[in-house]
């Protein structure tokens, strides 16, 4: 790591950070269920379809305990417990689960599953459906399978602009929980112009965790000279968290873990921020923090934020509530 100096930098952490209560509760859910398989003898294991949630530091964990993780249900054995991932899945590997009896614990998250409902409602009212997301993520795909009829996926401005359906075509919206808010409105706006019959949840359908974490980036943006965001490259809101920090004017780097310090040029910076994705473990934050005081002295403090106190229920097949 190189631009700092001997008199050390100011470390301010951005108020919230880490987990949200849709990533605490997919990994309690693969974690309930390896200590209830390992109870019963001749359990053929516990299979998590994708990534529990995007993070390989979670993944190796549960890896360790027990866990398989498979991209597709064929790799699953009859009989396994199967997991959804917190991103949720299509219609179709739902029925593929079922017409197979593998036996499932669906831990996608409730807000994911609250926008597959709004899209159907949608798609029930006669419109069709845009899906504001980003090509390829597993909640996109998830989402794309669970919506009846015609769904357009749009992931930004040019796209919007482009889309090719008569102006008065009636149309509604939903979008993917973790996008950027302002590049959700500025899409949201091109299509509401273009389409006078479009209704959606303006940028609702962005969870609370994704607005919470892009808010504080914000925040953290007015006082830090360069911003560390920790989290994987493949996790959407680590990217965005990434993204915001970037274009409120600071040099911003995605940091996996302590290891890819070394890479980063901190260029005379004087106050580092830092702050984490919804799907980033504590442990790997304290790391990069570790990893710092171990180069450079550290005077470390939080910006004032929110404090989150959200937490969702267990499906009731673990027996908890
Ligand atoms: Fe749920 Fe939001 Fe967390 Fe995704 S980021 S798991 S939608 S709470």
């Amino acid at each position: 790591m190189a631009g700092t100096g001997e008199n050390g930098l100011d470390l301010v952490l951005a108020q919230p950070r880490g987990f949200c209560a849709g990533v605490v509760r997919a990994v309690d859910i693969v974690e309930r269920a390896l200590a209830k398989a390992d109870r019963a003898v001749g359990d053929p294991g516990v299979y998590v379809r994708h990534e529990i949630v995007h993070n390989g530091r979670v993944v190796a964990d549960l890896t360790a305990k027990g866990a398989r993780f498979v991209e597709i249900l064929d790799e699953v054995p009859d009989g396994a417990t199967t997991i959804f991932s917190a991103h949720g899945v299509s219609r179709a590997v739902e029925a593929e689960a079922a017409r197979r009896g593998l036996p499932v614990i669906d831990a996608t998250c409730p807000l994911v599953a609250k926008v597959h409902k709004q899209g159907q409602l949608y798609a029930a009212q006669g419109r069709t459906v845009i899906l504001v997301g980003h090509a390829g993520h597993a909640e996109v795909e998830g989402t794309l399978g669970r919506i009846d009829g015609e769904v357009h996926l749009v992931g930004s401005v040019a796209e919007a602009e482009s889309l090719d359906l008569p102006a008065d075509t009636t149309l509604a919206y939903v979008t993917q929980t973790t996008l950027s808010v302002d590049d959700t409105r500025a899409i949201i706006a091109v299509l509401a112009r273009r389409f006078p019959d479009l209704v959606g949840p303006e940028t609702k359908d962005i969870c609370y965790a994704t607005q919470n974490r892009q808010a504080a980036v914000r925040a953290l943006a007015e006082v830090a000279d360069v911003i560390l965001v920790v989290g994987a490259r493949n996790s959407s809101n680590c990217n965005r968290l990434r993204e915001v920090a970037a274009e409120a004017g600071r040099p911003s780097h995605l940091v996996e873990g302590a290891e890819d310090l070394d890479r980063i040029d901190l260029g005379g910076a004087r106050t580092l921020g830092l702050t984490a994705g919804a799907s980033t473990p504590e442990v790997v934050i304290a790391e990069v923090i570790a990893a710092l005081q171990r180069r450079t002295p550290l005077r470390i403090s939080t910006l004032p934020g929110v404090i989150e106190s959200v937490s969702f229920p267990l499906p009731s097949s673990l027996g908890h509530t």
